[in-house]
């Protein structure tokens, strides 16, 4: 197989959503894991890096080659079975389609990171991606059943949780933080734990048998208005603790997610439903368990308990509906985007989580950014997306060096300095500042073992050694 080299062609692959311009000497788009496996031969006897890419959504410069080879998996696109237990798909199929083909029999796949329609399975699982609703679903580990993956040396081989690490690689031995993280080697004792998580590094996934649940026979959207934060925190803490006491129980909300003052703003602007007085939302998912009147009770219940603005309530028991409650947290997204064009600087977005406990600590400091924010996301999870959004490079910096102080403060907290965007090349530093310089030791000893050329991801997770 000859590379294409075409720089018409190759533009497409030099950068991700994190904006970051790479480069590269040639592309591969195979179509088969035989295919795949050669590629990965002739780079290593070639020595020229190799970097696996999908969607190219990774905001952490995961996706961007910095020379060498990008292998794309753009065409391992086959959905090849979809049982009632498990389905398996090729690691390019997008997730999100792969989704609905899963619901359209009546059997669920939870993983839901918000960029589903345009990452691909593998990528996901390359990631360790969540979403909304890893709140009560996890993160996608679990939902692993096993891969097919070519490692580092060419062998293509099959991968579960049976599967033992090779007698010899010098396997990292941490302690993760005790809350949503996708940061660094997982400390696994199999193989297939081990690939899950390690953004390309050790491996090219080429399939994946994921395992599948009941699709829920209903699911209703909320989105409550708070006057304040400390009512919407409180309201959030009252929830949790009842979907961990009962996950089907009337009140367990399969998503928690939180919308600042100037989410609302930028949201009202565009779908006009904040009500006056409204400091903070939620946007929430319940999944119906038995009767629908006892969950709608027990949520309007626990809201006006809280002092939500109960009448202004959002709530929505069809799809439609959903839709629509969709389309008004989507208008966040949107609405940063038109402001990140307008200042013409990129913005900064962090993906720290922190305990239970320290919730409060984080919002402290994220409410005193300097510069204009917008901060939402999975409060449930004690995970929050603070957008900064900086107008001039001067501004920019400050955001940088502000997020460090952020990350550093997350780590001191018992946090991570990634709940679920993962490493990539941009956040090595945040990832040294969690686990420290033994630890990192150990990865680049991991690294080295099993891709002795730093041949793929090179820069991914750990600096190269060269
Ligand atoms: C708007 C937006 C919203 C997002 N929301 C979420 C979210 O809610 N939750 C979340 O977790 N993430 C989110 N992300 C981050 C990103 O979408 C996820 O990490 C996603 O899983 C990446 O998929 P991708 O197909 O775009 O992969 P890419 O960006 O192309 O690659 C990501 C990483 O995976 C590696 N990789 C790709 N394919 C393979 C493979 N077959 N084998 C081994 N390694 C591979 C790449 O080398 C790279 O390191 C978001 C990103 C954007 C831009």
């Amino acid at each position: 197989m000859q590379p294409v080299t075409d720089p018409e062609i190759l533009a497409g692959y030099l950068t991700d959503a994190s904006n970051v311009q790479g480069r590269a000497d040639g592309l591969f788009r195979p179509t088969s894991a035989e295919e795949v496996a050669a590629i990965v031969r002739e780079a290593q006897s070639t020595r020229t890096p190799l970097l696996v890419t999908a969607g190219q959504t990774s905001t952490t410069a995961g996706a961007v080659p910095m020379g060498g080879w990008v292998l794309s998996t753009e065409n391992l696109s086959t959905v090849h079975t979809i049982g009632r237990d498990t389905a398996t798909a090729d690691a390019g199929v997008l997730l999100g389609a792969f989704q609905d083909a899963i619901e359209a029999t009546g059997r669920f796949y939870p993983p839901d990171p918000t960029s589903r329609y345009d990452c691909a399975l593998g990528a996901s699982i390359a990631t360790n991606a969540s979403g909304a609703r890893s709140f009560r679903y996890g993160p996608t580990r679990p939902w692993v059943e096993s891969v097919q993956v070519v490692l580092a040396n060419g062998d293509l081989t099959e991968v579960d949780r049976g599967t033992p690490i090779p007698a010899g690689w010098p396997v990292p031995r941490w302690h993760e933080p005790h809350v949503k993280t996708a940061a660094g080697y997982y400390p696994a004792d199999n193989l297939l734990d081990l690939l899950i998580g390690s953004e390309g590094t050790l491996g090219i996934l080429t399939r994946a048998t994921v395992r599948l649940t009941d699709l829920p026979a209903a699911v209703h959207g909320i989105v409550a208005f708070f006057p304040t934060r400390a009512s919407a925190l409180a309201f959030v803490r009252t929830a949790r603790a009842a979907q961990r006491a009962d996950c089907n129980g009337p009140l367990s909300p399969r998503c928690l997610e939180y919308l600042d003052r100037n989410c609302l703003e930028l949201a009202g602007s565009r779908v006009g439903t904040v009500p006056d007085g409204a400091a903070a939302a939620l946007f929430c998912e319940q999944e119906i368990h038995g009767d629908e009147d006892e969950h709608l009770q027990a949520w309007m219940d626990a809201l006006e308990a809280h002092g939500a603005l109960a009448d202004d309530t959002l709530l929505t028991t069809d799809d439609a509906g959903r839709a629509e409650l969709h389309a008004f947290r989507h208008a966040i997204p949107a609405g940063i985007n038109e402001i990140v064009v307008r200042n013409g600087m990129p913005k900064v977005g962090t993906d720290l989580s922190v305990p239970d406990d320290a919730l409060e600590a984080m919002f402290d400091l994220y409410e005193q950014a300097p510069v204009r924010y917008a901060l939402f996301g999975h409060v449930g999870d004690n995970h929050l997306h603070l957008n900064l959004l900086p107008r001039t490079a001067a501004e920019l910096e400050t955001c940088k060096a502000y997020y460090d102080r952020l990350a550093a403060r997350a780590v001191e907290l018992g946090g991570s300095v990634s709940a679920e965007h993962g490493i990539g090349k941009l956040k090595r530093a945040h990832l040294r500042t969690l686990v420290g310089d033994d630890v990192i030791a150990q990865f680049r000893r991991l690294k080295q073992h099993v891709d002795p050329g730093w041949i793929l991801a090179r820069g991914n997770l750990v600096e190269p050694t060269l």
